[in-house]
């Protein structure tokens, strides 16, 4: 075997520096608040630049044994990115080192081509899961199929690089799908371990619905669509005499009724309506490009669900009511816009308190909506 040169070694930690920047601009791909289908190509530029970088500095085993981790990068595109970014990889790397030229130009295209389908192929197979074992396989794959490439080239230079570069690239791709891999595993992980935990906070455990903490995500997102702010209509309901209530069947009842009315919401609702619990037994609904009318219909539409609605609690049936006021503005364009939208929808549910609860009352401040 050839005697393996001291300044390998500095070429291995460039080469992990090169997988620890993969897997944070990965993270930051699965972070960005872009739209899925921009990721995965994004994904799939990312392991092809890391791919073309890594074959910018192989790592020189011995004077003309030259190995780079491409097959690593190339392999894990599609595991991590699904199959559109071990597309976008796959050609972008093997088209850099056609372009590249040299007598391994077919060879060393072909090696990229196979690692990239054995990624997509494996990413199908293993539907999702990373354990070291899956990453040993597909470290295997991805060698086998550099090793393959060889053979484009007349056979008895192809046994030669084969007996050259079998062990020190199978050991390569291997280790490095594994360590690569493993990063990319630990940055999903975290990734979605930080989702999880913001969407519990802006959960109410109770209802499954938002909690308050969703208003100001609402809030800042008119800001930053400040110029184009469009109709919004506030309902806010509060169901009548829900201490009483408390008070003849327990507070367990009391949740089962908050849990039914909330999903009643949610079966009334559109996909683009937000639905909050916005305090014990308030509930808001924030519906977009939709008028006073509009959101009156639907709150008297709640209501009258509601009246009609008996919750079964153990032998109870318990029948509720509930009040809600109406509000709209024609341009929601900032944070205070939705503060005195909630306002004004709060002082007609103080109406339709006053005025004997059961009822639905609209604002009478709010501002006329424009046509649409
Ligand atoms: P009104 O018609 O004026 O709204 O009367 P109300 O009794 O509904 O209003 P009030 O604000 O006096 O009482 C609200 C009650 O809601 C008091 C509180 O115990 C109850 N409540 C708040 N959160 C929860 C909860 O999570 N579970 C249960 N079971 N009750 C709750
Ligand atoms: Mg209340
Ligand atoms: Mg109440």
């Amino acid at each position: 075997m050839t005697e393996i040169q001291p300044a390998v070694f500095a070429q291995l930690i460039a080469s992990l520096g090169l997988a620890a920047l993969v897997a944070l601009a990965y993270s930051a791909i699965l972070r960005s608040p872009l739209r899925e289908a921009y990721r995965s190509p994004l994904a799939g530029l990312l392991f092809g630049m890391a791919a073309i970088a890594s074959m910018m500095n192989p790592i020189v085993f011995a004077p003309g044994l030259l190995i780079d981790s491409r097959g690593v990068m190339v392999a894990l595109s599609a595991p991590f990115g699904g199959w559109i970014a071990g597309v976008v990889t796959t050609v972008t790397a093997s088209a850099f080192r056609y372009l590249e030229g040299g007598m391994g130009a077919v060879a060393g295209s072909f090696g990229i081509l196979g690692c990239g389908l054995s990624g997509i192929v494996f990413a199908r197979l293993s539907s999702g899961r990373r354990r070291t074992g899956h990453f040993v396989v597909l470290g295997i794959f991805a060698a086998t199929f550099q090793i393959l490439g060889f053979f484009v080239l007349p056979l008895d230079i192809a046994t030669t690089l084969v007996e050259a570069f079998a062990f020190p690239l199978s050991a390569i791709n291997i280790a490095g799908v594994i360590i690569v891999g493993s990063f990319l595993r630990w940055e999903e992980t975290r990734v979605t371990a930080m989702r999880q935990m913001q969407n519990a906070a802006r959960t109410d455990w109770l209802t499954q619905l938002s909690n308050r903490r969703r208003l100001e995500e609402i809030a800042r997102a008119l800001q930053d669509r400040r110029a184009k702010g469009s109709r919004l209509a506030a309902v806010l309901f509060d169901i009548d005499r829900f201490k009483q209530v408390n008070d003849s069947y327990g507070h367990p009842a009391g949740d089962a009724i908050l849990s039914s009315f909330a999903s009643r919401l949610r079966e009334n609702t559109r996909k683009v309506d937000d639905v909050l619990r916005y305090g014990g037994e308030e509930f808001v609904v924030l519906m977009r490009d939709s008028d006073l009318d509009q959101a009156t219909r639907f709150a008297e539409r709640v209501r009258a669900e509601i009246e009609a609605m008996t919750t079964v609690y153990g032998t109870d049936r318990i029948r509720i009511t509930v009040s809600a006021g109406v509000a709209c503005t024609p341009a929601a364009t900032s944070p205070s816009a939705l503060e005195k939208l909630l306002k004004d929808a709060d002082q007609a549910l103080y109406r339709a308190k006053k005025e004997g609860r059961n009822r639905v009352v609209a604002t009478k401040n709010s501002a006329a909506a424009p046509a649409a």
